[in-house]
């Protein structure tokens, strides 16, 4: 691969675009012949300011975001995200409600509970998702968490679940801009970059305008939306590096067709990959619903020889193709393939499967 690069299937942080980074790395020293780096600008500069203001309407086009919805740049990480909703969205006693299908949307929960009364409304296995129809919502909840593609565990809702007028939240960090979404279902999405849109140390959150400015008074000032919204993610000094790079991720996938083009595309990348754990004569297995397995993290173990998976991992990461381990909590491996892994990679991967099958089948 070009500059020595590898397949790099870490769940997050994640690869960049080859052409994004390239294009980083020269202006990282002199940005557009200012003299400076982009690093080194002040935020309150015309600059910096034109490359947030395009990252948003580049965002806004890839989205098609509707205009009485405010787009974000924030620091903190997806996790900050868990108790900045419960304290502009909720009061101190009322109800929210929260879907549990794996460990993120649990700590979501968990970290709700400081702040509201938490109603889990329905609750996953890791393998499935629970129909939402079965979701026992409260009927004045203020609104309905859930988490669109559970990094961990593997499982991705592939339709938005319909919860009729309430609001509907969504941590959309490991899939965001995987595929094309009707924001105007939603009141809150956010979203960690480091995964599908760029480096980590921004989280891109897409707020309704109604839901702004009620934010309890004794929260922290940073973490009141209306702050930020009044003052363009500038409210303090934001991560410029990343928002820069992000705008190049948006404007890269704008110009590759949108985000049909990404969805066709990771479609076929995830496929590849499932089609070698379905012809593997049961070597492979994944522990996923083929309805809800996911196309950005795809887990499988070796059902019959455990004890193989380490081999596999570091047999792998011989042959260029590294993270593979599975997280910590499940074992196994995982491959995430979110937006930058080339068709290429997972090829080279089913291939490395494939082999190491035929080398230790009994
Ligand atoms: N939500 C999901 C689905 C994630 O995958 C992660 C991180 O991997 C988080 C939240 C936490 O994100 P952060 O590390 O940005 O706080």
């Amino acid at each position: 691969q070009p500059h020595g690069r590898v397949f790099n299937f870490s769940a997050g942080p994640a690869i960049l675009p080859v052409d994004v980074l390239e294009r980083a790395q020269a202006d990282l020293v002199n940005w557009q012949g200012t003299g400076m780096s982009i690093m080194e600008m002040s935020h309150r500069g015309k600059e910096f300011e034109s490359v947030i203001q395009k990252a948003e309407a580049d965002l806004r086009a890839l989205l098609n975001i509707p205009s009485n919805y405010k787009v974000l740049f924030l620091q903190g990480g997806a996790s900050t995200q868990f108790s900045m909703i419960p304290l502009n969205l909720a009061k101190a006693g009322e109800t929210v409600d929260y879907v549990v299908t794996g460990a993120w949307s649990k700590k979501a929960a968990e970290e709700a509970k400081k702040y509201c009364n938490v109603n889990i409304a329905a609750k996953g296995d890791n393998k499935s998702l629970p129909p939402v129809s079965g979701w026992k919502l409260t009927p004045d909840s203020r609104y309905v968490h859930y988490c669109d593609n559970e990094t961990i565990g593997g499982v991705e809702f592939k339709s938005t679940p319909d919860v009729g007028d309430r609001v509907l939240v969504s941590d959309m960090s490991s899939n965001f801009i995987s595929k094309p979404l009707d924001v105007s279902k939603y009141g809150l999405i956010y979203a960690g970059a480091q995964k599908n849109v760029g480096p980590a140390g921004v989280t891109i959150v897409i707020i309704r305008e109604d839901l702004i400015g009620h934010c309890r008074p004794e929260a922290p000032t940073m973490l009141d939306y209306k702050i930020h919204v009044e003052n363009d993610s500038m409210y303090n000094t934001p991560p410029c590096w990343s928002i820069y790079i992000c705008g190049l991720v948006f404007e890269k996938l704008l110009k590759l067709g949108g985000l049909e083009a990404m969805q066709k595309l990771n479609e076929e990348k995830a496929a590849v990959l499932y089609d070698a754990i379905a012809s593997s004569n049961g070597f492979y297995s994944s522990p996923v619903d083929p309805a809800v397995r996911s196309l950005m993290n795809v887990p499988f173990t070796i059902p019959s020889q455990p004890d193989l998976e380490k081999v596999f991992v570091k047999e792998a990461e011989k042959a260029g193709m590294l993270q593979l381990k599975g997280h910590r909590s499940v074992g196994g491996m995982r491959a995430s393939i979110y937006n930058a892994m080339p068709i290429e990679g997972v090829q080279q991967l089913a291939t490395f499967m494939k082999e190491f099958a035929a080398k230790h089948a009994n």
